[in-house]
């Protein structure tokens, strides 16, 4: 039988891949996981020595339950819903379609949602409205109350005054295959906390990435350099240990500031 020299290297990898992740999801207990790449495993031509493996691995998770540990899956932070381990989305939420954003360094998912501007708003505009102090806050409590002879009510405003939260609101009603992006307007932009957002100065001409951290206590930073984003113990941890960005290995003296120190 003639095989194609290519096709089997391929076939090698893909079956490492497969392997590998078969065996780190049986003892982290993602026994869902396990039995799906299982059955993929069993779908190609495995190398000789991994399919003693597939063979007993098979009848073995069979006896485990199939589901995985919610601790194990990806949520996602604009919906809320949390990801199967293994799905069709590329890097997304099966839920809003709201693509997920890494740390550079231990890859976990971080709790920003990228959000864009409302046509006619630039991004050095953007810049100065959420750098601006906030507006006052007005009378209007966001709410009504009324009371007849024999009830009492009290009405939420159906506006509500954060696009995070109107989006997440609107998510459950609809069933939408695409992905619709959080759009921010002139006043929200005004009352957004500068602390609680992450902003990409991508050079022209990709213009800046705007991400609202839902998490503000945890901590989120990004190289100046490369603009990948990373939790800031992790990178600071790595500058700490090699002098530079773990990712563009840029020497910034932001970076040796934070050696010294
Ligand atoms: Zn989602
Ligand atoms: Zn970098």
């Amino acid at each position: 039988m003639y095989t194609c020299q290519h096709c089997d290297i391929v076939l090698n990898y893909a079956s490492a891949v497969l392997y590998t992740l078969a065996k780190q999801a049986k003892t982290l207990g993602a026994y869902k996981l396990t039995r799906q790449v299982l059955d993929k495993m069993q779908s190609l031509r495995v190398p000789p020595r991994f399919q003693e493996y597939v063979d007993l691995s098979s009848l073995m998770v069979r006896a485990k339950p199939y589901h995985d540990g919610e601790d194990l899956l990806p949520m996602c932070y604009r919906c809320s819903t949390y990801n199967p381990l293994m799905t069709s989305a590329a890097n997304c939420c099966t839920n809003c379609r709201q693509p997920f954003v890494h740390s550079f360094v231990s890859f976990e998912i971080l709790p920003l949602v990228e959000f864009q501007l409302e046509p006619g708003i630039s991004d050095e505009d953007a810049m100065r409205l959420i750098e601006a102090p906030a507006p006052v806050a007005t009378e209007d409590a966001g709410w009504s109350q009324s009371a007849g002879d024999n009830f009492e009510a009290l009405r939420l405003d159906e506006q509500t005054s954060d696009p995070f939260t109107a989006r997440l609101l609107s998510l459950q009603s609809e069933d939408e295959e695409e992905f619709v992006p959080v759009i921010v307007n002139r006043p929200t932009l005004q009352v957004m906390d500068p602390g609680s957002v992450l902003v990409c100065q991508q050079p022209p001409p990709l213009g800046y990435q705007f991400y609202r951290n839902l998490l503000p206590d945890l901590q989120i930073t990004l190289c100046p350099s490369c603009n990948k984003i990373f939790h800031v113990d992790d990178f600071e941890m790595q500058v700490l240990q090699k002098g530079h960005c773990p990712f563009c290995r840029s020497e910034s003296n932001t970076f040796k500031d934070m050696s010294e120190d």
